[in-house]
């Protein structure tokens, strides 16, 4: 977006609009701390605002202010559709491409025409929205948001609310500061946040020290499945779905399991592959240190994406198939994964 954009958005914005919010599917701090954050900022100019998400969010975000309004068009939809349809103005946040809100909210997208305001920081952005405010450099959404409302001249309008659904969007989305998206200007941006009331401490307690005891059993299970791929400074974790039912798992339970993979000495690349009989599917997670592009690979073979070190994917695939057209794939980045 350029000056005239955010000049044509402050316009449009400027009298009371019905507007729709919907992150991606499978909300993460990020999606929701954004979209809960431009609600609580849209709510102050008297928009009729309301948040759709595809599916619900894992337990450790239920905590956020607003997160009771937000409806959920997997379990209410009859009036998700109602406000899609109604709505003037839907902003897509955190994801680039229509389809990533799942295929029915997809198909149900798709015969509506609204003014769409995308801002997001993935990969490849799809050209769908009128106003497309994409960086994939930018460590978060929330940032984003920030900087868009920034852009807008009003930043006064940030209250404890806001600043605290933003904090939680650049915790999560930066692992707490430590990936490199991370730079200074995200850390003038978390500054100001306190500086308007965000408490770090307890954000941060809120969303990493809520594990249960099955959570951490479960965590045991994927440490004990890991796998070294030799000569492929490559890891990988599976969980099946009896796995993952002996151990009660719940929604979220396994985010941030393949991290452990990646911390692995000498370890560049990745993966946990987490069965879901139910949709039929292996949900994919990659990450990668350095150059290597889990983007690029996820697109390439698991119909997926994201950003160069952090993807997800899937596979329609049984679990052990999946494995093996994984570590068949492998030796095509030999060079890359030396
Ligand atoms: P995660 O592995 O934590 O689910 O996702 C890592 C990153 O990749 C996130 O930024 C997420 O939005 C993105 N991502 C996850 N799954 C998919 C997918 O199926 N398609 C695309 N394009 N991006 C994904
Ligand atoms: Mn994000």
């Amino acid at each position: 977006m350029n000056f005239e954009d955010f000049n044509n958005v402050k316009q449009i914005l400027s009298e009371p609009k019905k507007i729709a919010i919907v992150p991606h599917r499978n909300p993460d701090g990020d999606a929701y701390g954004s979209s809960l954050a431009l609600y609580h900022y849209l709510l102050k100019f008297n928009h009729k605002v309301t948040i759709v998400s595809p599916n619900d969010c894992p337990e450790f975000l239920k905590w956020m202010p607003g997160e009771d309004q937000i409806v959920i068009y997997e379990n209410d939809t009859v009036n998700a559709t109602n406000i899609l349809e109604e709505a003037e103005i839907i902003f897509a946040l955190d994801f680039n491409a229509l389809h990533r809100v799942g295929d029915r909210m997809f198909q149900a997208l798709k015969k509506l025409d609204p003014i769409y305001i995308m801002i997001d920081h993935h990969q490849q952005p799809e050209g769908f929205a009128q106003f497309t405010y994409s960086d994939s450099s930018v460590c978060s959404t929330c940032q984003m948001l920030y900087q868009f409302i920034e852009k807008l001249d009003e930043l006064d309008k940030i209250d404890l609310d806001i600043a605290t659904c933003l904090y939680a969007g650049i915790l999560t989305d930066t692992g707490s500061f430590r990936f490199p998206a991370t730079t200074s200007e995200t850390h003038r941006i978390v500054a100001d946040l306190l500086d308007k009331g965000a408490n770090n401490s307890e954000i941060y307690n809120k969303i990493h020290n809520v594990s249960s005891y099955d959570r951490l059993q479960l965590l045991g299970k994927a440490l004990q499945n890991m796998k070294v791929v030799e000569g492929y400074k490559t890891a990988y974790i599976t969980l099946s779905q009896s796995e993952l039912n002996n151990n009660n798992f719940k929604k979220g339970d396994t985010e941030g399991f393949v991290n452990y993979a990646l911390s692995l000495k000498n370890v560049i690349f990745a993966a946990i592959f987490i069965e879901d009989r139910k949709q039929g599917i292996i949900k994919i997670s990659f990450r990668s240190v350095g150059d290597f592009s889990v983007n690029e690979f996820s697109r390439n073979h698991f119909n997926g994406g994201g950003h160069i070190n952090a993807a997800g994917g899937k596979s329609d695939e049984s679990l052990d198939k999946t494995i093996s057209n994984f570590l068949d794939i492998l030796p095509l980045y030999k060079n890359e994964l030396q």
